[in-house]
């Protein structure tokens, strides 16, 4: 029986990884999925099968309440939303660690081995600040928690000596066997705290290193439970799902040239100085244009790149943008896009919303691939982005989001930005390039405003 255990969950472990791996291409990504819930679903049928269960019927009401959860908020999540939903799912991880290390303790109380009691320790501190602190990017990312930097006196001195408590009172714990729950329950609860007061002063412009750092901690607390509850086969998952999230964390904080000490620091640099940004910002006269007046630009053009935003996702517009696309290019116009790697809301975000309306994967180019070609073309199209193509990244070193790498849209010959209003973006700084002299706005949803642009292009 212990063999078959252990084949099946070598047999999960080989479908995450397989699954990750084909996570990396969009193509692929779905079967990659479909084949790690495959991987999951061994992995808690032989679980279950391996523990001796003496009554199954908590299990079945547990099992079966998450999953119809799971199911409806799968369902119901447009994908604008992921990025919390993916928060949550972290926080979840995060908390299910702690409770497990909890009620390990719990059950050994007396007589903790030190191997386990290191492993209980190192979950109740990973898996608390894991939770808390999704729970608080959750908050950010839905609007229900200040997008801002939160700064506060002596903040890095009591996240520091939190940190050093939970630690402390953690080799204590480890050493001395007989110490009572209340200790590790006043472990637990300073390690909730720290979530919180290490991801609130996180600003809005850093949040998708702040999600992805958090994602690889979820990873960690599964890694560490598993050690906790000598399972391979959590300590394998949890410690791709760390090292993967630390390999995305990376990614990320190359894309928007952060220190990822910077991140977690929580705008030790940037810190109240948000407000400032906007003041610094040239401001001059905004032109704005209708569709009839941009058909007749666009009919002059030869070359064209597209670049998608968040406000692409929102209107839904991938598939007027493929219409787009295809009139242009009837008209023999070269058209390709630019992908900003912090595009939209999550990582390949505009690229997923692009296949979905059946644009070829040749068309889509990534930041390096493509900037250099925005001062030959005639013109550059942002639908639905703003901090990503936002200039005060490149100079004004009080913008939260400076020395982040932009998409150069202002050295094409001509801007046009596709937006409702002046509204800003995710980092709630202004954007220059509104006023710069070759800009030109276009107002209106996305969707609306391209597909009336499709209808005037194809009646010229
Ligand atoms: P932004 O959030 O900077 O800007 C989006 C713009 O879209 C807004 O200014 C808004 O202006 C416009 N918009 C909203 N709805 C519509 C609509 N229906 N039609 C047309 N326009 C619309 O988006 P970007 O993609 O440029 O940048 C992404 C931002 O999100 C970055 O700051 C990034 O750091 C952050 N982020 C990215 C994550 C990722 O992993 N990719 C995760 C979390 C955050 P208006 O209201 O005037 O229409």
């Amino acid at each position: 029986m212990r063999i078959l255990i252990e084949i099946s969950y070598l047999i999960s472990s080989a479908l995450f990884i397989f699954g990750i791996k084909m996570l990396s291409s969009p193509k692929t990504a779905r079967k990659g999925n479909f084949l790690s819930a495959i991987g999951m679903l061994i992995a808690i049928v032989v679980t279950l099968l391996d523990q001796h269960v003496l009554t199954y019927e908590y299990i079945l009401i547990g099992g079966l309440a998450g999953s119809i959860a799971g199911v409806i908020l799968a369902v119901k999540t447009p994908m604008t939303g992921m990025p919390q939903m993916v928060g949550m799912l972290n926080g979840f991880g995060g908390g299910a660690s702690t409770l497990v290390a909890l009620s390990e303790f719990y059950k050994l109380s007396g007589s903790v081995p030190t191997e386990t009691g290191i492993a209980i320790i190192a979950s109740l501190l990973i898996g608390g600040v894991t939770f808390t602190g999704s729970m608080i990017a959750f908050g950010k990312l839905q609007g229900l928690v200040t997008g801002k930097v939160v700064k506060y006196k002596g903040q890095h001195a009591i996240n520091l000596l939190m940190l050093v408590f939970v630690i402390g009172a953690g080799v204590y714990v480890v050493m001395n066997p007989m110490t009572t729950l209340n200790l590790a329950l006043l472990l637990t609860f300073i390690s909730l705290v720290l979530g919180v007061t290490l991801v609130l002063p996180i600003g809005g412009a850093d949040m998708p290193v702040a999600i992805s750092l958090l994602n690889s901690y979820s990873g960690m607390a599964g890694a560490t439970t598993g050690f906790v509850l000598q399972n391979n086969e959590l300590i394998i998952a949890g410690s791709l799902v760390g090292a993967s999230g630390i390999i995305l964390t990376n990614i990320m904080c190359k894309a928007m040239n952060r220190s990822l000490m910077n991140v977690v620091l929580g705008g030790w640099d940037s810190a109240g100085t948000v407000s400032t940004a906007s003041t610094t910002s040239q401001k001059g006269q905004v032109k704005s244009i209708d569709p009839d007046e941009l058909a007749m630009i666009f009919d002059v053009a030869e070359s064209i790149i597209i670049v998608p935003g968040y406000g692409m996702a929102v209107a839904q517009a991938q598939h007027a943008v493929r219409d787009l696309v295809n009139s242009l290019e009837a008209k023999g116009k070269k058209v390709r896009f630019a992908i900003h790697p912090v595009a939209g809301r999550m990582p390949g975000h505009m690229n997923v919303l692009l296949a979905e309306a059946q644009i070829s994967y040749d068309k889509m180019l990534a930041m390096e691939d493509i900037n250099d070609d925005f001062p030959t073309t005639d013109i550059a199209l942002i639908i639905g982005a703003n901090d990503v193509v936002n200039p005060a990244a490149r100079h004004d070193k009080n913008s939260p989001i400076f020395g982040m790498p932009i998409l150069n849209v202002d050295y094409a010959k001509t801007v046009v930005i596709n937006k409702r209003s002046m509204s800003a973006g995710y980092a709630g700084i202004d954007n220059e390039l509104f006023f710069y002299p070759n800009a030109l706005m276009y107002f209106g949803d996305a969707k609306d405003a391209v597909t009336k642009l499709v209808h005037e292009i194809k009646n010229l």
